[in-house]
């Protein structure tokens, strides 16, 4: 019941259009300092599956998350990203309690729920999820859960881009925050729900999706005026996977070329590889760009084979970095993005200030 459908085919992007090839899928480790955790985690996670599930949810416990609090007397608000959750916050401030499933770094395209994540579903009140199949397993275990919890598709309040993976395959592309303006839209879908939950802290919901969707536009305006300052021909971006169109297009910085499609659970073939390497070589970029939630191993082989720099920082791709990075929050996560792409492509970067 809990088990991921992995998807079949494969893709990716050179030369700045969507291109896809046949190959094997399998699943890309997640980042190194998360494997122990995971590993954990799936221990506990087979032997819980053993049980029946009413009996995994009092037998065990999740060793990563999912605090579910019990008797303050608030509303239970499940979000699955840390990107979701950390905006639910923001809208929510004290009114209800946030508990968000996914821990930074964590990737959603490959997560293996654990019982736990189920008990922490039923209690809720809400749950708020990206989408977009950005989260196959955490999606399939709501729906397992039943239809009695309210569920809001967030990034679904934003239309996507259609992506072709192949054989006439067309997904929506789940990465929708990549553009702030996105982002707002999923703070109005995220505040339209509270306030259905909640209805007599409507007030303090609509006073802080104000708020943030101020200081969105304005991080959107200050992304583009950054992506301005690198030099036109240097405008690309070369990422580990196919998670920053929106950014693309919302910035006007060509997408050149990505590793792995818009899912991590593909492993690129050697011949993708090679193809990605040649590619790189002929747009002449200065460098390359690893990700937080991707073992960032092919991309460095990519980086040397094809004689150009990984960029030094990487990019939160999927999720908010750990508490105390520079990208713990969703907006603190857009700044070092854009950061890290502006001084890697000869750009010039300045701090964002947000005036209230
Ligand atoms: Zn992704």
């Amino acid at each position: 019941m809990l088990k991921i459908d992995k998807g079949k085919s494969q893709q990716s992007t050179v030369n700045g259009q969507r291109s896809t090839v046949n190959g094997q899928q399998s699943t890309i480790n997640s980042q190194p300092s998360t494997v122990n955790n995971r590993q954990l985690k799936n221990i506990v996670s087979q032997i819980c599956l053993g049980m029946l599930l009413p009996l995994a949810l009092f037998g065990c416990s999740q060793p990563n998350g999912g605090n579910n609090s019990q008797g303050d007397g608030k509303a239970q608000v499940v979000a699955t990203s840390t990107i979701i959750a950390d905006l639910t916050q923001e809208v929510a401030g004290d009114e209800v309690k946030v508990t968000g499933i996914l821990k930074p770094g964590t990737d959603p395209h490959v997560y293996e729920p654990v019982p736990a994540d189920s008990r922490v579903m039923e209690t809720a009140k809400l749950i708020l999820y990206n989408g977009y199949n950005l989260e196959p397993g955490l999606i399939k275990l709501m729906n397992a859960a039943g239809g009695k919890v309210k569920r809001v598709a967030v990034g679904e309040a934003v239309k996507p881009l259609q992506l072709d993976k192949g054989k006439g395959e067309i997904v929506p592309d789940p990465h929708v925050w990549g553009s702030a303006e996105n982002a707002i839209a999923m703070v109005n879908a995220i505040s339209d729900a509270l306030i259905q939950l909640s209805p007599e802290d409507k007030e303090k919901f609509t006073q802080n999706a104000t708020e943030l969707t101020n200081e969105f536009k304005q991080l959107d305006k200050w992304i583009n005026q950054q992506i301005q300052t690198i030099p036109v021909n240097k405008r690309k971006l070369v990422t580990t996977h196919d998670a920053f169109q929106y950014y693309g297009q919302a910035y006007q910085i060509a997408i050149a070329g990505t590793l792995i499609g818009i899912s991590t659970e593909e492993q690129p073939s050697a011949q993708t590889v090679q193809r990605l390497v040649e590619s790189i070589k002929k747009i002449g970029v200065d460098a390359i760009f690893a990700e937080t939630t991707i073992n960032p191993a092919l991309i460095k082989t990519v980086a040397q084979e094809a004689g150009v720099k990984l960029a030094p920082n990487q990019l939160y791709s999927d999720s908010i970095g750990a508490k105390g990075s520079a990208g713990d929050t969703y907006i603190k996560m857009m700044q070092a993005n854009t950061r890290t792409i502006v001084e890697a492509l000869g750009g010039k970067y300045t701090p964002f200030q947000a005036k209230k």
